[in-house]
């Protein structure tokens, strides 16, 4: 029938991650599809084990070779911030400008005197003629003297060079990107330069962050994450199989990124253990079942117990039905994993709850701001205690309204947590107003030093 061509698209099945590979500076370290295959199946078996197969298709796609490199990136991430830091770092506009937080920072360049923009108009024209970083201008006689404040005043939020790596890339013809759950950008090449990792969104910045398009040029401003990383070497002799590793290691973090993850925290390194922290896990790929409950949803909360002897290890583990995390109280959880306990504390919704009790909820009538309904609202017992009210700002020139919490009682956190509750928050990680994911902290996770004995009195 009509409707057979529309209703096969409305059916097909997402494929999870698109790989493009793009080679920069004329080289790359995956010439063909080929010889990428061992480093994509690496971080797809393991994103498949971290999920529960949630997450586990791939197809690669190959991209033309930049002849850019990185300094010329960031030559060109500088150029941006010295024109805006000229400009008065840009329009008022909180949402688009990347650059609209200087304002309100008295370390920041305001009102220039006639030296410094001079020097900067300078060091503009000697980075577009040597299309290098301007840390290759600090031994300039003129270097010398200003490099050190422009620094601090005017490169003090640089943007990333890779925006600049990036800008004005194409995807393939034929390729549509909406097959996909989230794109990644795998950079590479022989030189020592690395452009590090990071994931993002095509809207960022109300869409003027990034200048991605599809093969006829139409650029990419929906809501829809992707990530980059520099699979580049950047220490020589290194085992290539650590390096593989390494690189899957990336991979992997920045996907959870995609799919709505935070850091975990261990600031000392007392216990090494998620893919999500800064400290070194080794060869393996681990990452707090917590997290893959509530906060991603790949296990349901039935994997959930306070009885010790049902935990199954969670290395290599397949079956979502098993017991997989043992609830201690107070926040506090363990989970088993090849062989060893691990320990951490997730308070997720302590700041919210803090911030609902003492503070009146303001926001602006203007479409784009979050009602504190939508936040501490769903987390009180009964929402007949929101006192609201409203009034005219006649500065903003806007209508504001007031959610008054204080009179609330709220849900026990501890003993009501749900994969349902932290649905309601992360729905919609989309950066709109229905977007209320600010009231999960999603960077609580704090890892510590297991305590056999609270564990066992829990089986006794
Ligand atoms: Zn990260």
């Amino acid at each position: 029938n009509n409707f057979q061509g529309l209703s096969d698209y409305e059916f097909k099945t997402q494929i999870d991650v698109a790989f493009m590979l793009m080679g920069y500076n004329g080289t790359t370290l995956y010439e063909t599809t080929d010889s990428f295959k061992a480093a994509a199946e690496l971080t797809m078996t393991q994103m498949g084990l971290l999920s529960f197969n949630r997450i586990n298709s791939y197809r690669t796609h190959m991209m033309p070779i930049s002849a850019r490199d990185g300094e010329y990136a960031q030559s060109k991430a500088e150029i941006e911030a010295i024109d805006s830091a000229l400009d008065n770092w840009g329009s008022d506009d909180v949402l688009s400008n990347f650059y609209y937080e200087n304002k309100l920072i008295p370390d920041a360049l305001h009102n220039p005197t006639a030296e410094q923009i001079s020097v900067l108009q300078t060091l503009r024209q000697w980075l577009v003629e040597n299309e290098k970083g301007a840390a290759n201008w600090q031994d300039t006689d003129l270097g010398k003297e200003h490099y050190q404040w422009i620094l601090e005043k005017v490169f003090r939020a640089c943007s990333p060079a890779v925006r600049f790596m990036l800008d004005g890339l194409r995807m393939p013809a034929g390729f549509d990107v909406k097959e996909y759950r989230t794109i990644a950008i795998i950079l590479s090449s022989d030189d020592s330069y690395n452009a590090g990792a990071a994931a993002s969104s095509f809207n960022s910045w109300g869409g003027n962050h990034w200048n991605i398009s599809n093969s006829d040029g139409i650029e990419y401003t929906h809501y829809q994450t992707f990530f980059f990383d520099d699979h580049s070497n950047i220490s020589s002799g290194a085992d290539p199989e650590k390096i593989k590793i390494a690189n899957a290691k990336v991979d992997v973090h920045e996907l959870i990124h995609t799919q709505g993850g935070g850091h975990d925290q261990d600031p000392s390194c007392i216990s090494p253990y998620s893919v999500m922290g800064a400290c070194d896990t080794g060869d393996f790929f681990t990452y707090p079942i917590y997290n893959r409950v509530y906060i991603l949803g790949w296990l349901p909360d039935t994997a959930i117990t306070t009885n010790p002897s049902l935990i199954q290890d969670s290395y290599n583990a397949t079956d979502p039905t098993k017991k997989y995390l043992l609830k201690l109280g107070d926040f506090r959880y363990q989970e088993l994993f090849n062989g060893s306990w691990y320990q951490y504390r997730v308070p997720s919704f302590a700041k919210t709850l803090e911030s609902c009790n003492l503070s009146i909820g303001t926001f602006g009538d203007d479409g784009n701001s979050i009602d504190p309904l939508g936040t501490c609202g769903q987390l009180v017992v009964d929402q007949s205690c929101i006192v609201s009210s409203s009034f005219y700002d006649n500065e903003l020139k806007m209508n504001m309204t007031m959610r008054d919490f204080q009179a609330c009682e709220f849900i026990d956190v501890e003993n009501d947590l749900s994969s349902e509750l932290f649905a309601k928050f992360l729905s919609r990680l989309d950066g709109s107003a229905q977007d209320y994911s600010g009231a999960v902290d999603r960077q609580a996770l704090v890892m510590e030093q297991t305590d056999d004995a609270a564990r066992q009195a829990l089986s006794n």
